[in-house]
């Protein structure tokens, strides 16, 4: 049995603030009548601050998944080719499911330690001069290896390469915990979840809708109906709810956007990057005496909201992290697809603090030690100097 605080270290969901959970512990109100509509109002308003766009946003009843699939089908028609940036294990699932709608997918492939390079994405665009390419695909931060790709960089890489392809990027374990600008940046649908830097339970999920992207969508085949924009937006702009509208949801969004905005936006930036980089210290004071490391090789892609720990050859991450829940009561993120067994995640992201950081980081030490992981000390001494040089 466990005793004490269960750490929950996930890099989604995550630790849902005790505001956010009385916000939702409420009774029901009537989702046609204004009193949910002034909620709503001012939920969206705020949320367009968080994506720094002036544009539409529409969301749903649904996981990350459920966003993903909207702008596929809101935006293409069968037969349709799209480019999607190889990442990992949640880049390559999109474009499953973009090839389960019949959409022809080009995936650019990329090794998944580093971000693209920008250049690649211009040659394999300039390429393309009759515009078969309708629309890029990339995640912003891919949780599974903790790699973060330069949206912004990428953007110009498609404009200087003259190609009118739609920008679609996914944002599920960015968005208000890292930096992300929709409109500056020119991306035209932003996918993003509430489980994670929003601080919210699984299962409502949001989609940032360019002009030009809505455009695209009046003249888009594939059958939708749940995730229709048109039917959604009414009169331009969220107006209408498939079935009961997640009146709970709206509760919690709008204590967690009332909360990042007291923080302030920036304030909740730095403040994952401080606890991203104590953890980053921490992993590199265990890879002396050939240890594990931080699977991101390249140190300014590395995510402020999650890091994926690459253990030595011959360890076993998935007992690191067993080791970490069963002794310690401290849940860390596996490694999926062909990283299974090979990392293990740290997600730093949404409501935590310093002395929650710690504490699992000594746990992940402890547990390093337990699993019979050959790796340095100090990982803790080197999180907390950072920590209290830092200020
Ligand atoms: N994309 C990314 C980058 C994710 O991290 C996740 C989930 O962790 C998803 C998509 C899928 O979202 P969901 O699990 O909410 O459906």
């Amino acid at each position: 049995m466990a005793h004490g605080m269960h750490f929950f270290m996930n890099p989604g969901p995550t630790n849902i603030p005790d505001r956010i959970l009385r916000a939702m512990d409420r009774g029901a109100i009537d989702f046609t009548a204004g009193q949910f509509k002034a909620i709503t109002d001012e939920c969206f308003e705020a949320l367009k601050r968080i994506f720094k766009t002036e544009q539409t946003i529409l969301a749903y009843a649904a996981t990350g998944h459920g966003a993903w699939e909207a702008a596929l089908v809101n935006l293409f028609s069968p037969g349709d080719k799209v480019l999607l940036v190889e990442s990992g294990f949640f880049s390559l699932n999109w474009g499953m499911r973009g090839e389960a709608f019949g959409l022809e997918v080009e995936t650019l492939p990329n090794d998944w330690r580093r971000p693209l390079d920008a250049a690649r994405l211009e040659a394999r665009l300039r390429e393309d001069r009759e515009h078969k390419i309708k629309a890029v695909l990339l995640v912003h931060c891919e949780t599974s290896t903790g790699v973060i790709n330069p949206v912004s960089a990428l953007r110009q890489a498609i404009d200087a390469a003259r190609h009118p392809a739609l920008y679609l990027v996914d944002t599920i374990s960015s968005l208000a915990s890292i930096d992300f600008r929709t409109d500056e940046w020119g991306v035209d649908v932003v996918v993003a979840g509430s489980q994670k830097g929003l601080m919210l339970p699984t299962g409502m999920a949001f989609t940032a809708i360019s002009g030009k992207a809505l455009a695209a969508a009046a003249t888009a085949k594939l059958p939708r109906v749940y995730w229709d924009w048109k039917r959604l937006m009414g009169e331009g702009s969220q107006a209408y709810w498939n079935g009961t509208a997640p009146v709970h949801f709206f509760y919690g969004l709008q204590e967690a956007l009332r909360m990042l905005e007291e923080e302030g936006l920036e304030n909740v930036f730095a403040r994952h990057h401080r606890l991203a980089e104590a953890t980053r210290r921490a992993v590199r004071a265990w890879r002396s005496n050939d240890g594990p490391e931080i699977f991101a090789s390249e140190p300014a892609a590395q995510s402020d909201s999650v890091t994926a720990v690459l253990v030595p050859e011959g360890s076993d991450a998935d007992k690191v992290r067993q080791t970490a829940l069963d002794k310690f009561n401290v849940s860390l993120g596996g490694g999926l697809d062909r990283l299974k067994g090979r990392v293990f995640r740290i997600g730093h992201l949404g409501d935590l603090n310093e002395p929650m950081l710690l504490g699992s980081i000594a746990a992940v030490e402890m547990a390093l030690d337990l699993a019979g992981v050959p790796h340095g000390k100090g990982g803790i001494n080197a999180a907390m100097e950072y920590l209290s040089d830092d200020g």
